[in-house]
């Protein structure tokens, strides 16, 4: 089941120019948190973490102290932080002539996340992550073109689950180029011994597995226009809190292979609506080994979501469906050791925190 092992180091020299930072540094009109860290050898986390800010805005006038010996001349060590910590709300970003780039502070792994473009010429912007090559990352760089919405252009991004060196981005217009970087936490989540009974986990020598993989693996590589317009919404009414969480590191037999959790688990009542958690088309609905009554919808724009488990299914493939619509039931089908939901939603066939999405458009 461990598919993911963890990423290559990508050393990223272009942020990190030579110069030794001075002890501190007056903004000036057009400066960004970003302009700044890049013409003094540091980084957006590093003047963030100095200056205890709150957010990427800065006054003319404002003086920022910079780390006084920074050479710069080394790659940041990758960052890791307690689940606990708090994430920086705000963005930074680059601009190239006609575009301006505006991408999340830091990440954690596993976040879907999005690169937002406004501009004359954001439209025209091709967009890509540089970072995902060498990493076990589904269609790595690939080129992407934004989405246009309200005055602005985006692009999803996913961190995949075991990737903890930043994430770097690449958007170019013409024959303009800028390159940012966005640093990764970890996780930092216990292994979680599950010793689930043979019988259980049997379902992952079965023979049908293959086609199991394989229909999900098609899934993955749709590439459709969104269709989605609101915002997304929980699979469940009432959920009771989660059994297991997005991203948790686990076995399933004692002694057996570690692998993450791509999905976030709800436990609820067999026969408990399943709700749709935005608009989309119904790709997969049917029984698997693994993931039971599996029913996979398409939103376009590379996003699908997921929904294991379940003991009924009332939705078909090719069936359009609308956000809170009644999918099925939940139930503990497949590789399951009581009655819940297992929800995935996934960036270009990569798993991204569900409780990134929820409430939101897009994630941020
Ligand atoms: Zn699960």
């Amino acid at each position: 089941m461990t598919r993911r092992v963890f990423g290559r180091a990508f050393l990223v020299s272009l942020l990190l120019l030579g110069a030794a930072g001075a002890a501190s540094y007056t903004v000036k009109a057009g400066d960004t948190l970003y302009s700044v860290a890049r013409t003094n050898g540091t980084t957006v986390a590093e003047l963030t973490r100095l200056n205890r800010l709150g957010s990427t805005a800065l006054e003319v006038g404002q003086v920022l102290t910079l780390p006084g010996t920074s050479s710069g001349s080394a790659p940041a060590a990758p960052v890791s932080a307690p689940a606990t910590s708090p994430i920086l709300p705000a963005t930074t970003g680059a601009s190239l002539p006609g575009v301006a780039v505006r991408a999340p502070f830091s990440l954690r792994m596993g976040d879907g996340f999005t690169l937002r473009l406004s501009g004359m010429r954001a439209g025209q912007a091709s967009v890509r992550f540089p970072s995902e090559v060498g990493e076990d990352v589904r269609r790595p760089a690939e080129v992407l073109k934004p989405i246009g919405a309200a005055g602005e252009f985006l692009v999803p991004g996913r961190v995949v689950l075991g990737k903890t060196t930043p994430v770097v981005y690449e958007v170019s217009v013409g024959g303009d180029l800028v390159r940012g970087q966005i640093p990764v936490l970890g996780l930092d989540q216990p292994i979680q011994h599950l010793n689930l009974p043979v019988s259980v986990t049997n379902k992952l020598q079965d023979p049908a597995r293959a086609a199991e993989e394989a229909a999900v693996e098609k899934a993955y590589a749709r590439r459709t226009p969104q269709v989605w317009s609101r915002p997304f919404a929980p699979a469940l009414a009432s959920a009771r809190g989660t059994s297991s969480g997005f991203g948790q590191p686990r076995t399933y037999l004692a002694g057996g292979p570690v692998a993450y959790h791509y999905g976030t688990d709800y436990p609820a009542p067999t026969g408990t609506p399943v709700l749709a958690v935005n608009d989309g088309t119904v790709i997969i609905a049917g029984k698997y080994p693994v993931r039971g009554n599996l029913v996979v919808i398409d939103h376009g724009a590379g996003v699908v979501s997921m929904y294991f488990h379940q003991s009924r299914l009332l939705v078909k493939a090719g069936q359009k469906v609308v956000r809170g619509q009644k999918l099925g039931e939940v139930g503990t089908t497949g590789l399951s050791a009581g009655p819940h939901l297992h929800l995935e939603v996934r960036v270009r066939g990569e798993a991204t925190n569900p409780a990134g999405w929820m409430n939101r458009l897009w994630p941020r």
